[in-house]
């Protein structure tokens, strides 16, 4: 179970069901929207979620296309009629349904891709044509939604932010959650890019920060990472 905090500002935000990645859902007066999907295994599960809570998501918002977070656009799109946003740079690789695996940012995770590599069609999912691609932010209002998308690169080069309420965060893997006090993602195909990503998420001005994998993570502890790794790199 995963708790998350209230916005205060009349947004739910839920983790919709356990999947391969969490996925999110966000409803302000009866409108939803889905963020992120998991993998083409988790589809009965959702499914079940979305009906059990009687929803039906309006658009479903990718923060990447890693096949762990991409692999039910295309689903809920046909299925419920969501329209799928995503971040220009990942758009071509959505609708190949084929996004390149990043660099590990440790010696461990680095073994991990190369054996990724020589595997890389169990990371292909189903293609899916974006109905919205955006550059640097993209507007929520439109689907009932008090909030909006950030463009921030570096664990991916399509990397998306959605900030609700201004007050809650959704990072995806631009954050990890899996080890308390340790929110710097394993894998990022540009370590430098996701830091400055970081600098953007912090000055959202939000409090709480939902990643990709894992537990809530706080400002304090964002902050705390942010500048031991920026005053190791020089910057
Ligand atoms: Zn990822």
């Amino acid at each position: 179970m995963i708790e998350i905090p209230d916005t205060g500002k009349g947004t739910s935000i839920v983790r919709l069901t356990p999947a391969r990645c969490n996925i999110f859902a966000v409803t302000r007066n009866s409108r939803t929207i889905i963020i992120d999907t998991g993998i083409s295994f988790d589809r009965a599960r959702i499914e079940h979620a979305l009906e059990r809570k009687a929803l039906v998501p309006e658009a479903v918002i990718l923060t990447h296309t890693h096949f762990d977070h991409a692999g039910n656009a295309a689903w809920l799109q046909a299925e419920y009629g969501a329209e799928v946003v995503v971040q220009e740079a990942e758009s071509g690789y959505l609708a190949a349904g084929d996004t390149p695996i990043p660099e590990g940012t440790h010696a461990v995770t680095r073994g991990l891709v190369s054996l990724g590599n020589m595997v890389t069609p169990m990371f292909r999912y189903e293609p899916c044509h974006a109905d919205h691609v955006f550059r640097e932010t993209f507007d929520l209002n439109r689907f009932g939604i008090n909030g909006y998308i950030i463009h921030t690169p570096g664990h991916s080069p399509g990397g998306a932010t959605v900030v609700i309420d201004g007050v809650v965060a959704v990072a995806g893997d631009s954050i990890i959650g899996t080890t308390p006090g340790k929110p710097f993602p394993p894998f990022a195909d540009d370590v430098d890019l996701l830091l400055k990503s970081w600098r953007k998420i912090i000055d959202t001005g939000c409090e709480t920060f939902l990643p990709g994998h894992g537990k809530p993570v706080s400002l304090g502890e964002l902050r705390e990472e942010y500048e031991k790794r920026s005053s190791v790199s020089g910057g």
